[in-house]
């Protein structure tokens, strides 16, 4: 399955997930990706490949030793990454291609917000909602 950022330029093929899908509500999730929750799948190195734009890639030590990999050009949140583990923690909501299962748990619920809201009971709209400006 396939992957890029939000402007293309960085692209990567993983052969298959290594681990469940989860949420992660961890504060540090929430301010890198800007977001209630990242949705990640680890991914061993030898089942991982960028296809273009590596170069592009900047990253930022979010806790000693691990590193989160972003493009340099849209900011899309690509892996994460500790020294010497030999998996990429894949941020799942970069993939193009369905990766066939869905999200097993959510872990750091002790870092949840008041307002996050997992959606169930939420109405959907097939693009923009009715208070959208
Ligand atoms: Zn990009
Ligand atoms: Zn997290």
């Amino acid at each position: 399955m396939r992957g890029s950022c939000l402007c293309g330029t960085i692209t990567y093929e993983a052969s298959q997930l290594d681990s469940p899908i989860r949420h992660c509500a961890c504060r540090t999730c929430r301010k890198a990706h800007s977001a209630a929750f990242n949705t990640s799948a680890s991914v061993r190195q030898e089942h991982f490949k960028w296809l273009s734009g590596a170069e592009l890639l900047s990253s930022f030590e979010s806790s000693p030793g691990k590193r989160r990999y972003f493009c340099s050009r849209c900011g899309s949140q690509m892996v994460a990454q500790r020294a010497d583990s030999g998996l990429f923690v894949l941020r799942v909501a970069t993939l193009d291609d369905d990766p066939g299962q869905t999200p097993q748990s959510r872990i750091w619920g002790s870092h949840d917000v008041p307002w996050l809201a997992h959606g169930a009971d939420l109405p959907v709209y097939p693009q923009w909602g009715p208070d959208h400006r």
